[in-house]
């Protein structure tokens, strides 16, 4: 039975008021009070180390980004149908860090929103239905995205329209990391996919897919992965979407969106989450030829999609991270918290894999490293042991035992060694 808290503070309100579907991290959950930088404060003063919460790239309550929504909320906010500066200076500058092309940005309010205007335009515009998807992946809770979500749909049963494809997880599955051709092993099964549909007479109008997989499991895509499947998607006239809502705005380090990290471009991405650094900001960003071609199914407007305050975040956003070198950071020393993570391996046997690109890592709990058997209590009381000891993370992927690390890019090496220590304490006790 649920567990309910008793009293009248944070916790027992929102018991109270909220779905009991809504999920709360830790088994008793932290309220909290404020957070600067990577550190978080909870009602009796103590804080805690953030190596979660990739929604605050540049660190909480960054001044600069506090000043500009403060400044803009007291100057003009208003619905998107005025004309206002920050708007289009912000449109400029973001798609300024897109390739060449991607010029057109539609902004919402959510990564959903973000992915559901893009599959209604892909299926707009192939006058087709089905879409084809990564397993495990998560795009958001809209109707039309929680049908091509897994961890969603498998409770309704998964519509006739979706296709995923295998995750292409070199850890678990059946082309490792000893494997150099499993990138194009992966794809191989999508391309099958896609001619298999073909064939049925329903080519897919999409392939909707994360550079790196969240709720995967934290999964770098293998190289040579994507390549073949735009190709193949090319080939079938179908459309791509880069869902970047959890892994963009240079979060992976040697890129500032991830699918640049397989030299590819879709005819969507997505995105959200970071961008207005816990503001609600998001954006789906296409071309002019395809946004076009779209006009004629009704002129899109969103209320607050865009609006003053939020375009005023996400634009001092992007000035932080280039001058605050935040996306070198992320390569850096996300690089460093993966090897020091890893320097614990040897002497702890529940250390399956440690993977990642930039500050996007994955830590894999097993309870054996031959047969892999995932340990998902154990992560779950990992992460509890480690709440009480200062430093938040988080239990991710299909079977819920890998730690998802996703601090802010400000995140330096006195940190990553700060987390690293509190890890290996933690193992060290057992359970
Ligand atoms: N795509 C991905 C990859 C996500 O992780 C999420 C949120 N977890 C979404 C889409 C949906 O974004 P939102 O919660 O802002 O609607």
């Amino acid at each position: 039975t649920a567990w309910t808290p008793a009293g009248d503070g944070a916790l027992a309100k929102r018991h109270r008021h909220l779905p009991n579907s809504h999920p709360t991290y830790f088994s008793r959950p932290i309220t909290m009070v404020r957070a600067r930088n990577c550190r978080f404060y909870d009602e009796h003063g103590r804080s805690y180390l953030d190596a979660l919460n990739n929604v605050t790239l540049v660190g909480h309550s960054h001044p600069r980004l506090v000043e500009a929504a403060a400044r803009q909320l007291g100057r003009l906010n208003t619905n998107t149908r005025f004309v206002y500066d920050v708007l289009s200076e912000y449109a400029e500058r973001l798609t300024a860090t897109l390739p060449d092309g991607l010029d057109v940005v539609y902004f919402v309010n959510s990564g959903s929103e973000a992915n559901d205007l893009a599959l209604r335009m892909s299926r707009y515009l192939t006058k087709r239905e089905d879409v084809v998807i990564i397993d495990d992946a998560y795009h958001g809770y809209t109707s039309v995205v929680a049908d091509v979500s897994p961890s969603r749909y498998r409770h309704y049963g998964k519509p006739d329209t979706t296709h995923p494809t295998p995750n292409p997880d070199r850890y678990r599955g059946r082309y490792g990391y000893d494997d150099p051709q499993a990138g194009a092993h992966y794809a191989a099964h999508v391309t099958e996919t896609f001619d298999r549909l073909a064939a049925e007479g329903r080519a897919p109008a999409a392939f909707l897919f994360e550079a790196l997989l969240a709720g995967g499991g934290q999964v770098v895509l293998p190289p040579g992965y994507l390549a073949p499947i735009f190709q193949t998607a090319a080939r079938h006239g179908a459309m791509t979407i880069a869902d970047e809502v959890q892994v963009g705005f240079g979060r992976l380090g040697e890129a500032f969106w991830g699918f640049e990290t397989q030299d590819v471009v879709p005819d969507f991405v997505t995105m959200g989450k970071a961008m207005g650094n816990g503001f609600p900001v998001a954006a789906m960003v296409t071309t002019r030829e395809i946004s076009q071609a779209f006009d004629p199914a009704g002129r899109f407007f969103s209320t607050y999609g865009g609006n003053p305050v939020a375009c005023a975040v996400g634009l001092e956003l992007l000035n932080v991270v280039e001058e605050e070198n935040l996306q070198d950071n992320a390569l850096r020393t996300g690089q460093y918290l993966r090897d020091v993570l890893a320097a614990l391996a040897p002497r702890h046997e529940i250390i399956g894999d440690v993977r990642g690109q930039g500050f996007y890592s994955g830590v894999e709990f097993v309870l054996d490293r031959e047969t892999k058997e995932p340990a998902s209590e154990e992560t779950l009381i990992i992460c509890e042991r480690l709440k009480d000891r200062g430093a938040l993370v988080y239990p991710t992927g299909p079977a819920w035992n890998i730690l998802k690390l996703k601090p802010p890019l400000t995140f330096t090496p006195a940190h990553a060694d700060e987390f690293a220590a509190a890890l290996d304490a933690v193992l060290e006790e057992g359970w």
